[in-house]
């Protein structure tokens, strides 16, 4: 039995009454009055520098914010992707993130892209006289791209063009999924972000900790040995953080230094 909610009516992003679920044309149509009413938001969550635990750049994550109450971007996005939704999403997301590096309430902030903004062909263009029109330097800006969409072969030119314009990107969630390490150090990347499930089991009382830190240490031998800093997500625990410092991660992101939250 299910409470109603304030507000009445059901989500088309939970669960009806009867069990069905909406159809994709209902929860569509719902993600695009998000948008015509201005319901999407980012949150913000810190990274830190393993060694000085100093803050050094801001994630920034997208959040639905509804009046019965908020969506979890893991429930939205791949509606967004299928739809094509994501592209004037992620455009939103772009301006949103370089209008908080021009006001100056952050100085480094990540942007997680999706393949199918990266496709766009004018996406480069389109960021390059963003950061022109805003005055924003190049360089506060990271681009967060998953492994799926850093193999596709195309995309090396893009990589190339990002970095020439002084944006840097970042492999997000790496090893969850179809890992290549040549892809690892072959793209032309600046940062790798250690998956979440390997941090998951650093630290842990199980026979699991000692392989999990072990695999985290081994996927730092790599990147350092090709120049790439990492940074482990999701960090809960003081002894995971002391842990990942010890084998090397330049950055740590997670709960512990910080939840997402909206800027004040
Ligand atoms: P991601 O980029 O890998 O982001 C990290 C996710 O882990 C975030 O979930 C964050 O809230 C969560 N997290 C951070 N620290 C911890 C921790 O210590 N423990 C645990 N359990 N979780 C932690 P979130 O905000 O739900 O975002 C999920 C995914 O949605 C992101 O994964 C990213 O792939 C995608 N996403 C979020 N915002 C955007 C966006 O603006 N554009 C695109 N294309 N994708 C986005
Ligand atoms: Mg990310
Ligand atoms: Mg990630
Ligand atoms: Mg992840």
């Amino acid at each position: 039995y299910r409470v109603k909610r304030a507000g009445g009516g059901h989500s088309p992003f939970e669960p009806q009454q009867d069990g069905r679920s909406s159809s994709q044309v209902e929860r569509l149509s719902a993600l695009h009055r998000a948008i015509e009413r201005d319901e999407l938001r980012l949150y913000y969550q810190p990274k830190v520098n393993a060694q000085s635990r100093v803050v050094v750049a801001h994630e920034a994550l997208l959040r639905w914010v509804r009046p019965s109450g908020m969506v979890s971007p893991l429930d939205f996005i791949p509606l967004a992707e299928s739809s094509g939704l994501i592209v004037p999403i992620g455009r939103w997301v772009l301006r949103e993130a370089v209008d908080v590096l021009r006001t100056g309430r952050l100085q480094e902030v990540c942007v997680n892209v999706s393949a199918l903004e990266l496709r766009q062909a004018d996406y480069v263009d389109h960021l390059r006289s963003l950061l022109e029109e805003s005055r924003v330097a190049p360089r506060q800006l990271w681009l967060e791209l998953t492994e799926s969409s850093l193999l596709e072969p195309r995309f090396i030119s893009v990589l190339q063009e990002l970095k020439a314009l002084g944006v840097r990107t970042a492999m997000d969630d790496f090893g969850n999924g179809y890992s290549s390490l040549m892809a690892l150090v072959s793209l032309p990347i600046q940062m790798v972000k250690i998956d979440r499930s390997f941090i998951a089991g650093v630290g842990e009382e199980t026979p699991d900790e000692v392989r999990a830190l072990e695999v985290v240490r081994g996927i730092v031998a790599l990147a350092t040995a090709y120049g790439l800093p990492t940074v482990a997500e999701g960090v809960e625990t003081l002894e995971q953080a002391n842990l990942l410092t010890k084998v090397g991660c330049t950055d740590l992101q997670g709960y512990f230094f910080g939840r997402p939250e909206p800027l004040p």
